[in-house]
């Protein structure tokens, strides 16, 4: 343990922390401190359940003064010229940077991920901005479609304001996932962050509007999702709902939504496998394997959760996977050797602890883990089950937690089968050194995106989504304003060509 890594760590964070305890967690509204109309709550740290500070409980009332603000700022942000929006997001990416420590001090004491990972998520959440940043056009960016009588053109606009709902896990990179796209299209945003984790989003919309972007543009509401959330979800000005979270809220979210004939977008959850040729470089599917399952506490929705082994090499690999686990070196999140750190809150903690009985009962063997780790904290050991059959619910539930589920296939056509047979489709990852085989596998591989003979490696300009229970829409690139924005078609007659004449005898 690097104990005075730590120590200063700590240390530093407190002078962060202080202001948050002094004034607590307010909403942002128009560019002013607003108390929540449904009072406070409290947030408190997964490494030793003490308070961080109280939040502002948002109801529908602070809902539609967000909303309210949003529209209001709407036309100038919508019109504003394009080189000027484009320099305001870079400034943002750059004052982003600027407080990145801040950023992953904050987000690891919040959630209980590892600074290892989080100091990556703040200068990724940069990257997001620079990037869409980049993709800013001019309103009447568009195509010239011509016809035989008419020149057509297409332009595209911001569809107006949006909610932008997030959940707990990397809260700063997933808010700047979807808000810079939302904001380089010429969108408002209404940010209703997660309620477990609800620093990173102030400090976002604080660094926004020091960087210059006007009051307005966004607005956070915090709260929790049956209030805030709903509220936003049913407001009339709002126009689209960019939701990223679990697939049963995405589906209340479109429920709630269907009223105002909202436009949503839905990032949910995944049981991704892993599907392990005998043929393929076992020495870096190890590694891949590993990370994509206990990385980020195993709390990502593209996370490796059910691994699928050729029988011929099961027993070695587990056997060199159980060395592994047991060697990941869980601690502090701020500790920066620590590789998982504690999950999210109780809840959480006991619904991942959970399954280690009902892996138990099915059948599974725990082969790693299998228990909590110390007595304070929210930290569980990396835990890996195997003999385990795809009927079992560790194998069809999203657990989200450091947990892996190992499942032994035959054939190819059985890695298929098992790998389709779940409700989701987010993301799946194929190791194999046969390229024609790789080519069959991820043209049947139910699944938004698939690497083959990689762990996720994000790439801004590729498509990112699910589908299946996993989602519906696409970020990234031009599909990100693809949802944020309108597309309208204007046919110009290039000569008097014949219109029918009804009525005239
Ligand atoms: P969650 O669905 O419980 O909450 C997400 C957000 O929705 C929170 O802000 C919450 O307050 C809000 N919410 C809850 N009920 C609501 C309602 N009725 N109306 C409006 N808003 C509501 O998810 P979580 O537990 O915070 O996050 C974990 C889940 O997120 C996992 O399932 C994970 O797979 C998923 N996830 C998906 C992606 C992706 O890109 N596909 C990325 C990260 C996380």
């Amino acid at each position: 343990m690097s104990e005075p890594d730590l120590a200063r760590n700590l240390e530093t964070l407190d002078g962060y922390l202080a202001r948050f305890r002094d004034t607590g967690i307010r909403n942002r509204i128009a560019g002013a401190d607003r108390d929540g109309g449904g009072g406070v709550f409290q947030t408190t740290s997964p490494v030793d359940e003490s308070l961080i500070c109280d939040v502002a409980r948002s109801d529908a009332g602070d809902v539609d003064a967000a909303a309210r603000a949003a529209a209001d700022a709407f036309p100038a942000w919508r019109d504003m010229p394009a080189t000027e929006r484009r320099r305001i997001l870079i400034d943002v990416a750059e004052a982003i940077e600027a407080r990145a420590e801040e950023i992953a001090l904050c987000e690891c004491w919040d959630t209980g991920q590892t600074l290892r990972f989080m100091s990556k998520a703040a200068l990724r959440g940069a990257e997001n901005f620079r990037y869409f940043a980049g993709q800013v056009t001019s309103a009447r960016d568009g195509q010239n479609l011509p016809s035989p009588t008419l020149v057509n053109i297409t332009t595209r606009t911001p569809i107006g304001p949006v909610g932008v709902i997030t959940p707990w896990n990397t809260p700063f990179m997933l808010s700047t996932w979807k808000i810079a796209p939302a904001l380089a299209a010429g969108c408002t945003v209404v940010h209703k962050p997660a309620e477990a984790s609800p620093l990173t989003a102030r400090l976002l919309v604080e660094i926004a509007e020091e960087a210059g972007l006007p009051p307005g543009v966004l607005n956070v509401v915090n709260g929790y999702g049956e209030d805030a959330g709903r509220a936003l979800t049913e407001h009339a000005l709002i126009k689209a709902i960019a939701f990223v979270g679990e697939s049963r809220t995405g589906s209340l979210i479109t429920k709630q939504g269907a009223d105002t004939l909202k436009r949503v977008h839905l990032e949910l959850g995944g049981k991704n496998p892993v599907i392990v040729f005998d043929d393929a470089d076992l020495e870096r599917a190890l590694d891949a394997v590993i990370f994509m399952i206990y990385s980020i506490n195993g709390e990502r929705c593209t996370s490796s959760s059910r691994l699928l082994v050729q029988d011929t090499i099961k027993e070695e690999f587990e056997a060199r996977l159980v060395a592994r686990v047991n060697n990941i070196k869980v601690g502090h999140p701020l500790d920066p050797a620590t590789e998982v750190g504690p999950l999210v809150t109780r809840e959480h903690f006991d619904k991942v602890t959970g399954y280690f009985d009902i892996a138990r009962a099915d059948g599974a063997t725990i082969a790693a883990g299998g228990g909590r780790m110390g007595e304070e904290g929210f930290y569980v050991k990396p835990t890996l089950f195997t003999d385990a059959t795809n009927d079992m619910r560790c194998a069809r539930e999203e657990i989200f937690g450091p947990v892996l589920t190992s499942i032994p296939f035959g054939t190819e056509e059985e890695a298929l089968r098992i790998a389709n047979d779940t409700a989701y489709g987010l993301t799946g990852y194929v190791w194999t050194n046969d390229l024609t085989r790789a080519l069959r596998v991820t043209d049947r591989l139910e699944a938004g995106m698939i690497w083959v003979n990689s762990e996720n490696v994000r790439h801004l300009p590729t498509p990112f989504g699910g589908v299946k229970a996993s989602g519906m829409g696409r970020d990234g690139g031009d599909w990100s304003f693809e949802f944020y924005m309108e597309q309208k078609h204007i046919g110009f007659a290039t000569g008097a060509h014949k219109i029918m004449r009804l009525g005239a005898g």
